[in-house]
């Protein structure tokens, strides 16, 4: 069937990396096994790739979207301290239907990009997570809501309403939350089998020993490592953050992922440039018109991180097996 296809190369899952091929049948996945014992018909599609699970986004603050512009140079404090930083007053001033289209217009965006689900620290309140789940409400990905209760000294109604609603909380750093606040919440979270997160601060150093106690979800490093995008979060993916933050201030053809000039990484940068890595193709003796030509069959002006594999493929052609081969029908592109 047109609709069928058999990806031969290597899987990645919770049983770890290994050399296979995976046949997804109306696009979902019905088996996998080792390379040239697919039970695909004649005429099915075949390419080769690397099938890996959908990438889980492991921290966000979808509220942020709001933002078009760089914010002011002032210390981060300054910026994203609650409860009147620069980014909760933009929050404040933004009426809601505003933010909510935010919300959607950047889950759409992960969604077309491919990702599968995003782990969101919701600010405002229980009005906050109940934005973000109209934000989120019948598009291609999981939304897991981390909220933040808004009064201090915290409320058990108010603290009993959030975790109904949400996935769990997410609470801003030691600096701004005391060690009362968070022991209550940690237990609440406990208590409901929902998520207590806390973040480390980036200007302060803060004390490993105090950060952990009480003991924030999404932590075990290597167990996570071991999950690393498998499971129903991705497996909790997002113990690794990249926080990138040039904007504007370096050139796109300046950056660098290893570079011998001041990193920018900062929380939350609220600059489109900052999450979006570029996808060119060139060559020193190729024309642009003929680059563009190739990329045509790969996305054209704006493909995606999924099309990589197989335009690296369709360029560098390497011999198939000669099991897969007798196998393998002509690639209808
Ligand atoms: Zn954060």
């Amino acid at each position: 069937m047109a609709s069928d296809l058999l990806v031969e190369g290597a899987l990645l899952d919770v049983d770890g990396a290994r050399p296979g091929y995976a046949l997804f049948r109306d696009g979902l996945l019905t088996e996998t096994g080792s390379v040239g014992t697919a039970s695909a018909g004649p005429g099915v599609r075949t390419v080769r790739g690397i099938v890996v699970p959908a990438p889980v986004n492991g921290h966000t603050h979808l509220g942020d979207a709001v933002a078009t512009r760089e914010p002011p140079h002032t210390p981060i404090s300054e910026i994203v301290r609650p409860p009147n930083g620069y980014k909760f007053r933009l929050l404040q001033e933004t009426p809601a239907a505003e933010k909510r289209r935010a919300m959607r217009a950047a889950l759409d965006r992960m969604a077309r990009e491919g990702v599968a689900a995003t782990v969101d620290f919701r600010e405002e309140g229980l009005p906050g997570v109940r934005m973000l789940r109209a934000a989120a409400r019948g598009l291609p990905i999981r939304a897991v809501a981390l909220g933040r209760p808004l009064r201090r000294p915290v409320e058990r109604r108010e603290l009993d309403a959030l975790l109904e609603h949400s996935d769990g909380i997410g609470l801003s750093a030691i600096g701004e939350e005391s060690r009362e606040v968070r022991t209550i919440v940690s237990a609440a979270c406990r208590a409901k089998g929902k998520w207590y997160a806390l973040h480390a601060s980036e200007s302060n150093r803060e004390d490993p020993e105090e950060y952990l106690d009480p003991r924030p979800d999404l932590l075990d490093l290597e167990q996570r490592m071991n999950w690393l995008s498998a499971g129903p979060y991705g497996n909790r993916a997002g113990d690794i953050l990249l926080l990138p933050r040039a904007c504007m201030n370096v050139p796109i053809e300046k950056r660098f992922y290893f570079a011998g000039i001041t990193h920018y990484t900062w929380h939350g940068s609220a600059c489109e440039q900052d999450g979006h890595v570029p996808f060119i193709l060139a060559h020193p003796s190729e024309t642009g018109a003929e680059m563009r030509s190739i990329m045509s069959d790969f996305g054209g002006d704006s493909p995606s991180e999924r099309e990589l594999t197989p335009l690296v493929r369709s360029l560098f052609p390497y011999p198939v097996q000669a099991q897969s081969a007798a196998a393998r029908p002509t690639d209808g592109r």
